[in-house]
This record gives C-alpha cells, structure tokens and sequence, in this order.
C-alpha cells in the first residue's frame, strides 16, 4: 500500500511517499521557508534528486509542485496519481473531538476548521492540506494523525490550569500538548534503542515550534505546549512562557491592540523577537560573530530548556536519558551544548566530542560514565504517521 504522508507546518512541507508495510521510502522531500522569495524545493527518489531554490509563496503552491513531479513521467515514483491509495496528514490540533488517528470526512474537515483557533499557525496549514489532496487524489483514502492523541494520557495535576474549574469542565480549557507524533516516534525509539521498557526518559523536540515531554514507560506524563501550541520553551517566533498580566499590561496601559499582542506573542516574539532571527543557523551565525543579542538570545533557550529538564526530572522522581530531536535538536551542537553544560549534579554529562560529530542515525552524546544517556534521535513523524493511517486503513478494509 502506498501512503503518501504530508506534514504541512507553519512554515515547510515535508512528504514522503512510503510503502507499507514494507516501510520502504520511495520518494521523500521538503518545501522550507515558504512565503520568502528563496523557498528550498527538494524532491528525492531511488533515482532522482531535484533540490532548487524557488519563491514559493503558499502552501497550496508547494503542494501541487510535490503532486505534479511524484506523477512526472521522467521524474515521478508511479505512473498515475490512483497508485497512491492513502494520504496520511499530520494534524495538530485534535481538541478533545480526536484521540486517535481519524478516517477524513466532512465532518472531521469542519471538526479541525473548528479548531483553527486553538492552533492558528498550524492548523489551518493542516486543513488546506487535507482539502487540496482530496482534489488532487480524490481516489485515495484520508488520514488525519493528530499530535494531541499522545498526550492524552496526562494526569489531571498535569493536565490542568489553576483557574477556575468550570472553565475545564465545560470549555475543556486544558493542556491538551502537541508534537505527539514526533515524541512518540522518539521515545519508543529511545526505549527500544536502550532496551528499556521501563523509563524515564526527557523527549526535547527543538524544530521551528520547540516542546519537551517527560515520559514515563512510555507514556506522556508531562509536557511543555499547553492549550495552544505557544507555552513552554523559546521557539523560532514563540515567546514560550510569559508573565500573562504582560498582555494586559500592553493592551490596558501601553494602548496595543489585542489582536497586535497575539500576533507579536506568535510570530515576532521567540528567537525572531530577541535577534531579528527566525532560523536558528541564522543565530548563531551572528553570535559567532560576535552579536551580543544572539549569543544572549542562544543562552536564555538553554537555560529555558534546563529548568525544564529539571522540573521533568523532579516530577518524574529520576531520569535516565535525555534525547535530542528535530531540526534544532538533530543539528545544533551549540544549542545541545549549552543546554547539557552545568547538568552534572543531575547525572547528565556530556562528550562533547561526541556532540561535534556529524553522523546520521541515533547519536549517543553522553561520557562512558554519565548516569543520564545523552541521545540524538532523529525524528520520523511521517513513518509514525504511515504506521497509524496504515493500521487503520487496514482495520477498517
Ligand atoms: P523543524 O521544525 O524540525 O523542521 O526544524 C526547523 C528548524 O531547524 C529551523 O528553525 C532551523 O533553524 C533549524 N535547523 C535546521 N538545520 C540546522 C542546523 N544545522 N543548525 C541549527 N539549526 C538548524
């Protein structure tokens, strides 16, 4: 069965076309940086490799240029768009409507445009994947895999605000998390890489959004997105954890507007707010140079990502591996550094010759003698995914 995954976010697409149950990746690719007039097109196959720098201005663009080459007759992976029987979508925001993966229907559409405003970077992103595949496939079967079911299994302590409890009870204003797909993916890896069943691990997913799960054999016992996919940890354009009387501070005595601060809060704030960087790479290039902004702005994100490590640790009663994951995660050194820096009375020592290497797979950073495993795992959201839409499919054909 050929399942064709789309992972549309606030900024990229990724894709990959994989054949299951074999698992075997046919064709896999990203769109980054959409919306700029240097957009990065990459396209792989066993035979072809297409990477060009291109202005793609939306989504909608980057989408149909994936579905246009994959059935390319030079450059595409099958002969006829029908070839591809399932489209699994990675979705973010679930609400409490979606706890597991999900047949796409009008409905489930109309449920995850409800949503939009839970998770309006991402979501609508989400939705407009799944409404242009469905013109582009109408053949293929649609999956919805949402990155709030993983979190589902956070106790109530966890899972609650200190507010009033009817706003719980009847509005479901929770913790409701997300980078599911990709800490899931991540821990049952880190689990089976250790042969560990039964563990603590700390899963730090550092990508554009930036989120930390501690979990507990196997289960997601805490985490750092809250209601919204905007708490917790600095992120690209995120402010993470704030003061919320800075809202109305702003809106009653600086005179901004609501919508102003929201969208400051979401795009301008995080790294983008403190540097004038979005990327990363871009961050530390600048604090090599010598920017004292950036090197500040790189030192606040560690010492955001310790104290978490150290509130997961205490919650969970002990720790025995932190991981390392996503395009931050996977790639800065620098940032794994400065994050693993003065953890020793935690157990966490690092090798930082180990952290310098650059090697694919499952990289171990930790001294032969550090109570806690320092691991990269690179994530795999859309082979979760295909796994979820293929089980499912199957269950119900
Ligand atoms: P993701 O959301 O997982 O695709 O990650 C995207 C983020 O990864 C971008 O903000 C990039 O800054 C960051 N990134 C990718 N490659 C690197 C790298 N070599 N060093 C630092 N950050 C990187």
């Amino acid at each position: 069965m050929k399942i064709l995954i789309l992972n549309s976010g606030s900024s990229s697409i990724k894709y990959q076309l994989i054949d299951m149950p074999s698992e075997e990746v046919l064709c896999k690719g990203l769109v980054e940086r959409i919306g700029s007039e240097e957009a990065l097109f990459q396209y792989k196959t066993a035979k072809v490799t297409v990477e060009e720098t291109l202005q793609i201005k939306t989504h909608k663009q980057g989408l149909q240029l994936i579905a246009e080459l994959l059935v390319d007759s030079k450059k595409g992976i099958v002969g006829q768009a029908n070839e591809i029987q399932v489209i699994g979508h990675r979705v973010v925001h679930g609400g409490t409507t979606f706890s597991a993966p999900t047949m796409v229907t009008p409905f489930v559409k109309d449920k995850i445009k409800d949503l939009f405003a839970l998770a309006p970077l991402h979501n609508p992103h989400n939705w407009e994947g799944l409404d242009l595949a469905e013109e582009i496939f109408p053949q293929a079967k649609q999956v919805a895999v949402f990155d709030t079911a993983f979190h589902q299994t956070l106790p109530l302590k966890a899972k609650k605000y200190a507010i009033p409890n009817h706003l719980f009870d009847e509005h479901k204003i929770q913790v409701y998390g997300f980078h599911g797909i990709s800490h899931q993916y991540v821990s049952r890896t880190t689990i089976n890489h250790l042969n560990k069943p039964k563990s603590k691990i700390i899963c730090i997913h550092l990508g554009n959004g930036c989120s930390i799960t501690a979990v507990v054999d196997g289960v997601s016992v805490d985490h750092s997105l809250g209601f919204t996919p905007a708490n917790g940890l600095i992120m690209g354009s995120r402010s993470g954890d704030i003061d919320h009387s800075i809202i109305f501070y702003l809106v009653e005595t600086l005179g901004y507007d609501l919508k102003e601060v929201n969208r400051m809060l979401l795009k301008d704030s995080g790294m983008k707010g403190l540097t004038g960087f979005n990327d990363l790479r871009d961050v530390q290039a600048a604090a090599e140079k010598g920017d004292i902004a950036s090197d500040l702005a790189l030192e606040m994100n560690a010492y955001r990502i310790k104290k978490y490590i150290g509130a997961y640790a205490t919650a969970m009663n002990g720790l025995d591996a932190i991981v390392f994951t996503a395009g931050v995660g996977e790639n800065s050194s620098e940032l794994r550094k400065r994050v693993c820096t003065g953890m020793d009375f935690l157990g966490i020592l690092m090798d930082d010759g180990a952290n310098e290497k650059r090697e694919a797979g499952i990289l171990e950073l930790h001294t032969s003698d550090s109570p806690v495993k320092i691991l990269v795992v690179p994530t795999n959201e859309e082979l979760e995914i295909a796994k979820q839409s293929f089980k499912l499919v199957s269950l119900i054909t």
